[in-house]
């Protein structure tokens, strides 16, 4: 007899784990299938891990740099041995944490690879149900093949998939040989620090690892295929991005097409275009930080393989009714898109009671994003008001100086056909920034021209990736301008530059 839940969810990432919180709050008997550790890319090989490792290079850098605040210690030394246990010891932290709040939520945990058996299929949406021809029954079936082989069935009501990504690693000759990493590879990499890397792919994780492995004394080239850093970015901020890795020391080429890998002395040598000519550069290491692509492997497992056995056969079906095998197959898995799951705006898939948040739907992958739009989906399973959460999301790069976005960019407003302007304050007359001796940044507050509700806003800066949240606030309640100047920001702040910012175009009377 297999347990039934109201609710399964495949992945324990920070869409999986924290959709299981919400249903376990709003009374769902709730599944939670991991094949993994819990906490998902994010936790395990994303975030966590590389913001460790930022935390520790910059308190490196800080030291090495003492002396401009009077205080004169010996060279730091790195110790990676204490630097990875420090990381893996954050990891199994808030992992504990994670098992302990799933426990008290009383949430059933299951570890093993899901696969989903569709209970009933449609065609598509507002097209007819019908009973899953093998199984009979209404009711989705999820199967949890442990390590050691063992299946264990649930039978569920609704299914959420939160299945994330993988590195995507494109079809460069040579991405196979030694020395060639992703960042999975590069952050369980437990060797010496390298002495220089190559990093394929301007993006995010491009840009994160670059300033990791700089502070650790690595010669770093960044090989971008488009003509900008980050190039979603504002373009200032993409501009002030590349000039302060280049200050301190990287080589970085944008509208480079990269040709092919080869094994060369010391490490492998990679032989790009750029402005047409053929060029090459050779590094210790590799990383390809590409993109991420959608992991759904063995999530719908061939339907006729998977259908639990049934004491009775299926009813015969006329001529009329009766489906090829291949396009029952195609009705077992969800609608699909290069890859990526497809879902509506309550993030149900095209097989109702079937639905699919996170990166596995390749929208905005972030964790935080995950984490939204697996509330939203419980909540719209459970006949809530779902809100409008999903809509706004703050991109956050951590950098040094730290990046952070939200909103609309002047470009994106204008195409929109909004008459709109910004402004743009330093960071240099803010009192903090200047006693902590920080890097020159700005905020940038994009906002409409006429009643000045604020649009967006895109700063880098120390602190950024907090700021952004009270912009983010602001833009979702469609404050003005002179409303978000209102709030008194304590002295001496950081955040006293959003006052700055908001304050000093002319006010509106
Ligand atoms: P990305 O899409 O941000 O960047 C990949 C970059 O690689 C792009 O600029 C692309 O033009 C470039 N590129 C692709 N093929 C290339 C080639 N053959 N040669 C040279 N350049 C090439 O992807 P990412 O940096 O790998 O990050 C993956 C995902 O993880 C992103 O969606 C990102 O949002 C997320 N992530 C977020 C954070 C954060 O929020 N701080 C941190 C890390 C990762």
């Amino acid at each position: 007899m297999s347990e039934r839940f109201d609710l399964t969810i495949i992945g324990a990432g920070p869409g999986g784990y924290e959709a299981a919180f919400e249903a376990a709050r709003l009374g769902f008997r709730t599944a939670l299938v991991e094949k993994d550790t819990l906490g998902g890319t994010c936790l395990n090989r994303g975030c966590i891990p590389t913001k460790t490792l930022i935390h520790t290079a910059e308190l490196y850098e800080e030291i090495k740099n003492a002396a401009r605040f009077g205080i004169h210690a010996e060279p730091p030394v790195l110790d990676w041995n204490a630097v990875r246990q420090h990381k893996t010891d954050t990891i199994a932290a808030l992992q504990k944490g994670i098992a302990t709040r799933l426990k008290a939520a009383k949430v059933a945990v299951y570890q093993g690879s899901g696969s989903v058996v569709p209970g009933f299929f449609t065609a598509g949406k507002g097209q007819p149900m019908g009973t899953n021809p093998v199984s009979g029954e209404a009711v989705h079936r999820v199967l949890i093949t442990a390590a050691d082989g063992s299946v264990t069935t649930l039978e569920t009501e609704r299914v959420l998939l939160a299945t994330g990504s993988v590195p995507a690693v494109p079809p460069i000759p040579g991405h196979d040989l030694p020395g060639v990493m992703t960042s999975d590879d590069l952050l369980a990499y437990d060797g010496e620090p390298l002495e220089s890397l190559l990093i394929i792919g301007g993006g995010v994780i491009g840009v994160e690892f670059a300033g990791i492995w700089q502070s650790f004394g690595t010669k770093i080239t960044i090989l971008e295929a488009l003509p900008s850093l980050i190039a979603n970015l504002d373009r200032e901020l993409s501009q002030s991005l590349k000039l302060s890795l280049k200050k301190k020391g990287a080589d970085i080429h944008t509208g480079a097409n990269v040709h092919f890998l080869s094994p060369a002395e010391g490490g492998i040598c990679c032989t790009y275009l750029e402005k047409e000519q053929e060029q090459t550069c050779t590094a210790q290491a590799v990383l390809i930080a590409t993109g991420r692509r959608p992991f759904t492997e063995g999530l719908f497992p061939d339907a006729t393989e998977t259908a639990p056995a049934r004491e009775t056969p299926p009813p015969m079906r006329s001529a009329a009714e009766r489906d090829s095998d291949a396009e029952i197959a195609s009705r077992f898995r969800v609608a699909m898109e290069r890859g990526r799951i497809l879902m509506d705006d309550d993030y149900e898939t095209s097989i109702p009671g079937i639905y699919a948040i996170g990166d596995v739907i390749g929208t905005l992958p972030l964790a935080h994003a995950a984490t939204a739009q697996g509330k939203k989906a419980v909540r719209h399973m459970a006949g809530k008001d779902a809100g409008n959460s999903c809509e706004l999301v703050p991109s956050c790069i951590y950098t040094s100086p730290e990046i952070a976005s939200v909103g609309l960019t002047l470009e994106q407003a204008k195409s929109r056909g909004i008459a709109a302007r910004s402004h743009k304050i330093l960071s240099s007359a803010n009192g903090k920034s200047v006693l902590t001796m920080q890097e020159r940044g700005f905020i940038k507050v994009v906002y409409e021209e006429q009643s000045h509700v604020l649009l967006g806003a895109h700063m880098l800066c120390a602190r950024a990736t907090d700021m952004i949240s009270e912009f983010a606030l602001a833009i979702q309640r469609g404050l003005t301008m002179e409303e978000m100047a209102e709030v008194v920001r304590p002295h001496p702040s950081f955040s006293e530059m959003i006052t700055d910012a908001v304050t000093s175009v002319p006010m509106l009377v």
